[in-house]
C-alpha cells in the first residue's frame, strides 16, 4: 500500500503531479496559500480559474499549473470553522481531501501534495484538521490499493510539521 509522506515548506516550490490549493469558493484567488499559488503560477492561472465558474465547499477542481513546478493544480474548498456543526465541519473537509484523490485519479495523476486545507483563515483547529486528513487519506489508499498515489502533506511551519509527524505515527 502507497505511504503517506509528510514535508514542511513553501508549496509553490514542489514538484509533483498536482499540488492542492486551499481555495475560496470564488476560485479567484485569495490570501495565504491559495495567494502564493496564484502569484507563482502567474495570470494564466486565474485567467483558467475564471472559466470554472468557481467551486462548493468540500468540492474540488483542476487547473494547469503554469509557471508552477508541479503540472496540475487542484482548487478544493475547506469548510469555514464554525459554519457549520464540528460534524459537518469533519465532513466537508474529509470531502475536501476525498475530492482531490478522486480528481487526481480520474485525470491519471499519482503524485499529490496537499497544503493543510481550513487550517488558515479559515480557523480550523490544526490537530482536528489533521486527524481529519490523515485518516480519510488513509482509507482513500486503502480503497484504491491498486492505484499507486503518492500522498504527502505539505506543512508551511514547524508546529503543523509537528503536528503531522504526530499523526504519521499513529
Ligand atoms: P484556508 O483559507 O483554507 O484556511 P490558508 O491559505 O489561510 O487557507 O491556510 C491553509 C494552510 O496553508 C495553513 O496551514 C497555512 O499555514 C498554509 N500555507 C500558507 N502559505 C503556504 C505556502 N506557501 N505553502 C504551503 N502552505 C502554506
Amino acid at each position: 500500500m502507497s505511504e503517506i509522506k509528510i514535508i514542511q515548506g513553501d508549496i509553490t516550490t514542489m514538484k509533483a503531479d498536482a499540488i492542492v490549493n486551499a481555495a475560496n469558493k470564488s476560485l479567484l484567488g485569495g490570501g495565504g496559500v491559495d495567494g502564493a499559488i496564484h502569484a507563482a503560477a502567474g495570470s494564466q492561472l486565474l485567467e483558467e480559474c475564471k472559466t470554472l465558474h468557481g467551486c462548493d465547499t468540500g468540492e474540488a477542481k483542476i487547473t494547469r499549473g503554469y509557471n508552477l513546478p508541479a503540472k496540475y493544480v487542484i482548487h478544493t474548498v475547506g469548510p469555514i470553522y464554525r459554519f457549520h456543526t464540528p460534524d459537518e465541519d469533519a465532513k466537508l473537509l474529509a470531502a475536501c481531501y476525498r475530492n482531490s484523490l478522486n480528481l487526481a485519479k480520474a485525470h491519471n495523476l499519482h503524485s499529490i501534495i496537499f497544503s493543510s486545507i481550513s487550517t488558515g483563515v479559515y480557523g480550523y483547529p490544526a490537530k482536528d484538521a489533521a486527524k481529519v486528513a490523515f485518516e480519510t487519506v488513509r482509507t482513500w489508499l486503502d480503497e484504491n490499493s491498486a492505484y499507486e498515489m503518492n500522498v504527502t502533506m505539505c506543512a508551511f511551519e514547524q508546529g503543523m510539521y509537528q503536528i503531522f509527524q504526530d499523526e504519521l505515527d499513529k
